[in-house]
């Protein structure tokens, strides 16, 4: 097993379909171009994915974009590259990093492979709240498996009903007269659907639960009476799908996850039943942004653009100098938003995630439309990366909370 602080690759580590762990927080029933030199990122807690693991997953980006497949491979790369273990605590066995070490290897992934950035973002994203919102049990069980790469979480919040708050949910949790719960319902758009080793289902419970102050206040994501549980991947009430076609993030594994008479132990319930908008409300203050896999996509369209330049002598044209510079501005103005994201220096760390997300995918959907009329015919051949590029980076908006929903809560508290 491989140095989590200097994120070297693990060499020999289990793979999902062979893990013979038990979930142990309760019995379940049996049922081409040289890139211009960029400055060292800010290395808060020195945790950086190594060009090893880069270029490994560069290798799978466009064969899973072309077959539209769960990149098993990809997959396989972040277990053994020690990425996983971003968000653990280091008394779980983790490297402890931050938001703005997070956001920065989130860049860096997306940059060579953005639909292994979204399945790593979406693991520590999931980490991140059993860390917050877990018992001691939770974590002794669950974050030394996470921390290792044994484990890959995946979140199964959306439904196709549920509407882009989850006001909506269908899927249903009903407690049992022994204390257990029931787990009924369909979800859409779940990333690393079948790759994943424990999903973050978010599941109505009940209607009427009361906020601290008596009366549940509206968070404007997620609804009062909703409940998440962690349902590992192997129960068998639990159902991927990979059926789902997406135009971008092809490698992404993002499908349908089902829950049919999933019985779990109440000890696989995060945090207290009733209570997960509040838990929601609370993930942007993290400062991890969704913008920072914008930001690996802008710069990989840079590079292309560069590259390009490059090729056919394009630098001695002024007008092309200047264009490549104004598409450096916008891909370093919003890594800058992101970082501070990630650094919560911001009045309200809150805000400044969501705006964070806004302005880094508005930017790369830009950078990479641009750079594809840059390329010229080059660029309109099917197989140019740019256009996957493009496809990743609409992705990104219309991944929660979507950009209209960031709008919604960053203006919320003006109706109020
Ligand atoms: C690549 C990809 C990966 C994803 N991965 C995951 C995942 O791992 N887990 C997961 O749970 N979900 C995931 N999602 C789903 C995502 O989180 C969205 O929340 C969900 O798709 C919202 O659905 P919708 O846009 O169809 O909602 P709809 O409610 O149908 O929204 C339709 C449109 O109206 C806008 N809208 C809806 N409600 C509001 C509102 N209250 N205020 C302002 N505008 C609004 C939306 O922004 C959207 O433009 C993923 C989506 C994509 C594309």
């Amino acid at each position: 097993m491989g140095s989590v602080d200097s994120l070297t690759p693990l060499r020999g580590s289990t793979s999902a379909r062979t893990l013979t762990d038990s979930y142990t927080v309760g019995p379940f029933p049996a049922t081409g171009h040289r890139r211009a030199p960029r400055p060292e990122p800010v290395r808060v807690t020195a945790l950086v994915p190594s060009p090893e693991v880069l270029e490994r997953l560069a290798a799978c980006a466009e064969a899973a974009d072309v077959s539209g497949e769960p990149d098993r491979d990809a997959v396989q790369v972040l277990r053994e590259s020690g990425l996983l273990a971003l968000v653990v605590p280091k008394s779980h066995g983790g490297a402890g990093a931050d938001a703005v070490a997070l956001n920065t290897c989130v860049e860096q992934v997306a940059s060579v492979n953005a639909s292994a950035a979204i399945m790593l973002f979406q693991h520590c994203a999931v980490t991140s709240r059993i860390v917050e919102n877990g018992t001691p049990a939770q974590h002794r069980d669950l974050l030394p498996k996470l921390a290792a790469g044994r484990w890959l979480a995946a979140s199964a919040w959306s439904e196709s009903g549920a509407g882009a708050d989850k006001k909506n949910l269908a899927t249903q949790a009903r407690r049992t007269p022994d204390g257990e719960w029931i787990l009924d319902g369909a979800k859409s758009f779940t990333t690393s659907a079948g790759l994943a080793d424990v999903y973050l289902v978010l599941a109505q419970s009940r209607d009427d639960s009361p906020g601290p102050d008596g009366a549940a206040q509206d968070t404007g994501y997620g609804a009062a009476g909703q409940t998440f549980f962690l349902v590992p991947g192997g129960h068998p009430g639990l159902l991927p799908d990979t059926s789902m076609r997406l135009s971008g993030m092809r490698g992404s594994a993002t499908g349908f996850v089902s829950v049919r008479e999933c019985r779990v132990p109440d000890s696989a319930r995060l945090g207290a039943p009733g209570v997960a908008a509040s838990i929601i409300a609370r993930v942007r203050n993290s400062g991890a942004s969704l913008g920072a896999v914008a930001v690996g996509v802008a710069q990989a369209a840079l590079d292309a653009a560069h590259a390009h330049a490059g090729r056919r002598g394009l630098y001695a044209h002024q007008a092309v100098r200047h264009r490549l510079v104004d598409l450096a501005t916008q891909v370093e103005s919003a890594r800058a938003v992101v970082e501070r994201a990630g650094r919560r220096t911001a009045a309200d760390p809150g805000m400044a995630t969501l705006h964070s997300k806004l302005a880094a995918s508005e930017a790369a959907e830009r950078v990479v439309a641009d750079v594809a009329r840059f390329l010229g015919s080059a660029g309109y051949v099917e197989t140019h990366p740019i256009n996957r590029f493009g496809r990743d980076a609409r992705a990104v908006a219309l991944m929660g909370p979507t950009n209209d929903l960031c709008k919604e809560l960053v203006s919320l508290p003006w109706n109020r």
